[in-house]
């Protein structure tokens, strides 16, 4: 069966993690569609192996190399596939780049996705962590998603209630999601467009523009400017964005943090519970621009760890211990790693 598959035996992974860690995979596999899981499956050799699904590498830390078989997920396609009146439905296969369907949609008169411009990736990956930027996460305008379920072999079709979207979070980052591979996701963009200014940089970066009701490629235009800005381009320096999610804390263990850290900052949730900028605990504990041989962290946001050039993903896992642990000793709150590690 695996001659019809074509194989790659240790597969260099540089190319394709944006942290640009120097990693082999023991066997690796560009998968176009289903029809290439199947055969993978129907294969002892090759189904008994440790899988790793791959999409852009902009969210993994590649911490050795992977002594197993990377499915790097590649199908191509994009197309309207639907339209309920008030929403148009849009579908794209896993391998499609994020930032050139949220284009795609755009060019096809289509708001919705505009906040999440220029985020890296792939779209198969994009449900995975929910993924957010500037007041917006997808959850917001998803439909529904195609898996395919590596155990039994069967596609399943998923909605936003079965993907069990959170902060940064979805059930297929938890066991039950474990083995499904996405295949295809769809989103319904609404007809009656209204722009999402909720995050004040977005809303005053189009005011200074003197763009006082904007159109969705102009919020687009706008992100990536900002995004440019603010983020180093993992093209120029390895990096895999936000490297530790925001954390959350009990309305009260915040009041107890505010009178020992008057300047702490916090955005109230609307459970009650308050979320910490993480970026700000790690700039106090004097991080910003500090760096343990080759991994750093970024001198302009204190929440995104670089690769400064030759960083092994263990120094880009030493620096993110080193900065756990300061963070914990001095604010008590333990930083959760947003990147996977492999
Ligand atoms: C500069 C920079 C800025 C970023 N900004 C943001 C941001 O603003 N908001 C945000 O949310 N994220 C951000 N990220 C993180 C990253 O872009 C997203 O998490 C993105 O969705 C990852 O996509 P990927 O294809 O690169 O996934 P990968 O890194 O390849 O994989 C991530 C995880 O998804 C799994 N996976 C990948 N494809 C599939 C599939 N088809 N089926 C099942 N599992 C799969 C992998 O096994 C892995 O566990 C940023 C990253 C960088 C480098």
């Amino acid at each position: 069966m695996h001659t019809r598959l074509a194989i790659e035996h240790d597969f260099p992974l540089k190319s394709l993690n944006t942290f640009g860690i120097d990693a082999k995979a023991r066997r690796y596999l560009r998968v176009a569609g289903p029809a290439d899981l199947a055969a993978v499956m129907a294969d002892p050799a090759l189904s008994a192996l440790p899988r790793l699904l791959l999409g852009g590498g902009s969210n993994v830390l590649l911490t050795r190399d992977f002594d197993g078989l990377v499915l790097h997920m590649a199908g191509a396609g994009k197309d309207i596939v639907g339209d309920t009146g008030t929403h148009v439905l849009v579908r794209g296969a896993a391998g499609e780049n994020w930032h050139g369907f949220v284009q795609y949609t755009l060019a096809q008169g289509l708001g919705g996705l505009e906040n999440m411009s220029l985020i890296p990736g792939t779209l198969g990956a994009a449900p995975i962590q929910n993924i957010g930027a500037y007041g917006a996460e997808i959850k917001d305008v998803f439909h529904s998603l195609t898996a395919f379920d590596m155990a039994s072999g069967a596609l399943r079709t998923m909605t936003a209630a079965e993907c069990r979207f959170g902060y940064r979070d979805s059930v297929f980052k938890h066991a039950e999601g474990q083995g499904l591979a996405i295949i295809d996701v769809t989103f319904a963009l609404p007809r009656n467009w209204q722009p999402n200014l909720r995050y004040a940089e977005l809303a005053q970066a189009l005011l200074d523009a003197g763009i006082e009701q904007p159109t969705a490629q102009q919020v687009s235009d706008t992100v990536v400017a900002i995004r440019r800005r603010k983020l180093p381009d993992p093209a120029v320096i390895g990096n895999a964005g936000s490297f530790f999610k925001n954390p959350v804390v009990s309305g009260a263990e915040c009041a107890r943090l505010l009178e020992r850290f008057p300047a702490l900052v916090h955005h109230a949730q609307p459970d009650g519970s308050e979320k910490l900028a993480a970026g700000w605990l790690i700039d106090q504990c004097g991080w910003k621009g500090k760096h343990l041989g080759a991994a750093g962290v970024y001198p302009k946001q204190a929440l995104v760890l670089v690769n400064n050039g030759g960083a092994s993903g263990a120094d880009v896992l030493a620096l993110a211990r080193a900065i756990q642990a300061d963070v914990h000793e001095r604010y008590g709150v333990m930083l959760d790693p947003e990147p996977v590690f492999v």
